[in-house]
Parts: structure tokens; C-alpha cells; sequence
């Protein structure tokens, strides 16, 4: 297929292709793998320390994941990844290790750059696939880089059943409908919940809020912060915590503290470019990965803020190379867009 070239734009002697996927978690690979087995053969970049993860994404930070299916006794999170993107390789994906710093979305075909080529003649593409993840927000307390995965964690549903967390206190920070929906979830876990909300009120829709205030097994600590994260120097046992109202601070002794403070989607490469929402996630046509630019799809986290699960980023991976698919066999039929 000739590429879908607008006359405004000058042809590159680069690279071309009629699929690129930036991002290489469960999102990116799955579609590699749907574009491959099509015999489109996707460029995959994986980013180098992208975003702050190595290529794989998220669960190359994790241990053990227990709900990704097909896996009955769970499976190393490096080790699942290693697994996507063998499978990539198999069908022929050709995968790059390097992250995709600049992008150019105004015209057909796509520009894009390499990290420290951005000065260089662009490559191109006919389509792009968006799979650049999101990352949870930190709150940099003391004693957190000790114990982040050694009793402190961003995903309940992820880590909640592990068992250093059954039946011990455990604490919650943020007051939106993640920390209500988490902390809900893990009362199936542990001895108590403690939700630590920084206002007098919390942002969560009501009926989350209600569900969360009548729970017997959690209690709100309003205006109330974390400021120390303490414990054996292995695991998390206590909690220092700080009544903003009145100055006074205090010991909470839990084995387990999720942060529940929002995630940062991975958009800054294209955030001027596609339509986001205020929280910087892509929007996306419901129940479609198809963003505000024909020929752009997004996949995954960072386009996702209320699942942000392996195999949610899995499926949309999946419906956006089926999109991409579909869309260069119409163009290259001439059939014309609705
Ligand atoms: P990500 O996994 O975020 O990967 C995106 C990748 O794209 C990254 O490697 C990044 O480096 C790369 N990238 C970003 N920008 C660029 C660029 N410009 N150029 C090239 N590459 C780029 N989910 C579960 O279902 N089960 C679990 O048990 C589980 N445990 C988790 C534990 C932890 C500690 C964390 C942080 C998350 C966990 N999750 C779990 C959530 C899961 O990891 C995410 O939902 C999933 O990884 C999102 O996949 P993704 O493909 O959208 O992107
Ligand atoms: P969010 O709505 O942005 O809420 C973040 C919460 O964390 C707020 O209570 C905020 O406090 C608090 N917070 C932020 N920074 C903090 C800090 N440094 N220290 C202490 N607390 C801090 O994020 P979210 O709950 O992840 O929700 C994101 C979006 O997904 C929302 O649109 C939500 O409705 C949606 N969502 C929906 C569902 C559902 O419907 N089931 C589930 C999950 C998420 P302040 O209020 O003081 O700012």
C-alpha cells in the first residue's frame, strides 16, 4: 500500500509504516500481536525508561499478578511482560527500544521522533496507536521509597489479597472515588480500613461517599495527612499522621497504606494534539479507542481512569489494533468516511 500522504506534508526518506504503537505495556503488546497476526507489521516502540518505566510497563514494578487470566498460580509481573512481547516477536512485530519524544498529528501521514532526533527528518506513519500507560500520583513521604511494595501500594484490587494485608489495619490516603472504592474493597481483607481524607469533606460522588460512611469496618480520619511512613525496615507497620486543624500528630499503626490520590496519563507527547479530559487522559469515542483524530486510537491507562487493570489495557489494546486494521483496509479500498 502506497501511504496515505498529504500533499502539505514533505516526504520523508525515514522509516514508514502503516501501523506504529507507541508503548509497550499489555496495551501495546496485545495490539502488536492482533496488527501482526494481520500482516501489518507493527513498529512498536517501547519507550527507554519512559515515563519513568522500563519497557513492559507498569507490572515491571510489581511481583506477584494473581488476576491476569490464564495464569492460575499467578505470575511475576517482569515475567508476564517478557511473555507480551515474545509473543509480539513471534508474529513479527518489529519492536525499538526507544521512546517516541515529539509527535506531529496536524496531517497524514503522522510525524514522529525519536528521543534526541527530534531535530532529524521525521519517520511517519498511516496510523498510531496511543499506548503510553499512566502512572500513580506519589506523595514523597519519608520512609515511602523503603516501603513502597513492602506494605504500600497504589492498587488494591491489585495487591489487597496479598498476605501480609489479611486481617491487619490497613490505610487508605485520598477522598475521591478511588479511596472509596478501594477502601471498600479492602474490608474484604483486613482487620480495619482507615481512610485519611486532607478536607473536612470528600470528593467522591455521593452514593461511593455513603457507601464509604457506612462501612463498620472503615473509619474517616478527616483533615487529616500522612507524614512517615515507619517500620522494621522490611515491612510497613505504622503510620505517622497529622490532624491539619489542629497541628497534632500521632501514630497509626497499620501493616498496609494505598495511596488513592489520582494517576497521571502519559500525555504529554500528544496533549495539544487529541482531545483530553481535564485530568489529561484521551478521549475516546465510547466504546471505541478512536480519539479526535482519524487514524489516532488509544489504548490502555492512558486513556482508562477508572479500570487501570492489566487486562482491561489488554482488551482495549486488542480493540484498537482491530480499529486500526479496519481503517487501513477501508482507505485502501477508497472507501470514503462517513
Ligand atoms: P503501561 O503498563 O503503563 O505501559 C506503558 C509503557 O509505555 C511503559 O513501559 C512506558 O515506558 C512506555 N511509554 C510511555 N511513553 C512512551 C513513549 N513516548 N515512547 C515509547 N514508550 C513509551 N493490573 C492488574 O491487572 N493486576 C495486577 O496485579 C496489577 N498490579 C500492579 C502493580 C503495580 C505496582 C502497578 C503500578 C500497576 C499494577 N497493575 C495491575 C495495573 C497495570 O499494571 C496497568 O493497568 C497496565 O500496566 C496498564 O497497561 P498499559 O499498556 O496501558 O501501559
Ligand atoms: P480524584 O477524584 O482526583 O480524587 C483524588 C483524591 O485524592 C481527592 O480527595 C484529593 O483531595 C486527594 N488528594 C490528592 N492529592 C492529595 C495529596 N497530596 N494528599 C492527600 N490527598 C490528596 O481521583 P480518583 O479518586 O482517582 O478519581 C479519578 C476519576 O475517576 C474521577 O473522575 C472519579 O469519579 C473516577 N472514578 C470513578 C469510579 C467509580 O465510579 N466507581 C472509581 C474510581 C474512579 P481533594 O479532594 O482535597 O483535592
Amino acid at each position: 500500500m502506497a501511504p496515505l500522504t498529504n500533499a502539505s506534508v514533505p516526504k520523508s526518506t525515514k522509516m514508514h509504516s502503516k501501523v506504529v504503537i507507541i508503548g509497550s505495556g499489555p496495551a501495546g503488546h496485545t495490539a502488536a500481536v492482533y496488527l501482526a497476526r494481520a500482516n501489518l507489521n507493527p513498529v512498536l516502540f517501547e519507550g527507554f525508561m519512559a515515563n519513568g518505566f522500563a519497557a513492559g510497563g507498569q507490572l515491571t514494578t510489581t511481583t506477584d499478578v494473581e488476576n491476569y487470566p490464564g495464569f492460575p498460580s499467578g505470575i511475576l509481573g517482569p515475567e508476564l511482560m517478557d511473555k507480551f512481547r515474545e509473543q509480539s516477536i513471534r508474529f513479527g512485530t518489529q519492536i525499538i527500544t526507544e521512546t517516541v519524544s515529539k509527535i506531529d498529528l496536524s496531517a497524514r501521514p503522522f510525524r514522529y521522533w525519536r528521543e534526541s532526533q527530534e531535530h532529524e527528518e521525521p519517520e511517519t506513519a498511516d496510523t498510531i496507536i496511543i499506548a503510553t500507560g499512566a502512572s500513580a500520583k506519589r506523595l514523597g513521604l519519608k520512609g515511602e521509597v523503603t516501603y513502597w511494595q513492602s506494605g504500600i501500594s497504589a492498587c488494591a484490587v491489585c495487591d489487597g489479597a496479598v498476605p501480609i494485608f489479611r486481617n491487619q489495619p490497613l490505610a487508605v490516603i485520598g477522598g475521591g472515588d478511588s479511596a472509596a472504592e478501594e477502601a471498600t474493597y479492602l474490608t474484604k481483607y483486613g482487620s480495619h480500613v482507615y481512610v485519611l481524607v486532607r478536607r473536612s469533606e470528600l470528593r467522591a460522588s455521593k452514593i461511593m461517599a455513603k457507601r464509604l460512611m457506612n462501612n463498620p469496618k472503615i473509619t474517616i480520619l478527616w483533615n487529616t495527612v500522612a507524614t512517615e511512613c515507619q517500620g522494621d525496615g522490611d515491612l510497613l507497620n505504622n503510620l505517622r499522621i497529622k490532624n491539619v486543624s489542629t497541628g497534632q500528630e500521632r501514630d497509626l499503626p497499620v501493616r498496609g497504606l494505598f495511596y488513592a490520590i489520582g494517576h497521571e496519563p502519559a500525555t504529554a507527547l500528544v496533549r495539544s494534539q487529541l482531545q483530553t479530559d481535564p485530568d489529561g487522559y484521551i478521549i475516546t469515542v465510547p466504546g471505541t479507542t478512536q480519539t479526535s483524530v482519524r487514524g489516532v486510537f488509544a489504548a490502555g491507562d492512558v486513556q482508562d481512569k477508572r479500570y487501570r487493570q492489566a487486562i482491561t489495557s489488554a482488551g482495549s489494546g486488542c480493540m484498537a489494533a482491530l480499529e486500526a486494521e479496519r481503517l487501513i483496509a477501508e482507505e485502501e479500498e477508497g472507501i470514503e468516511e462517513d
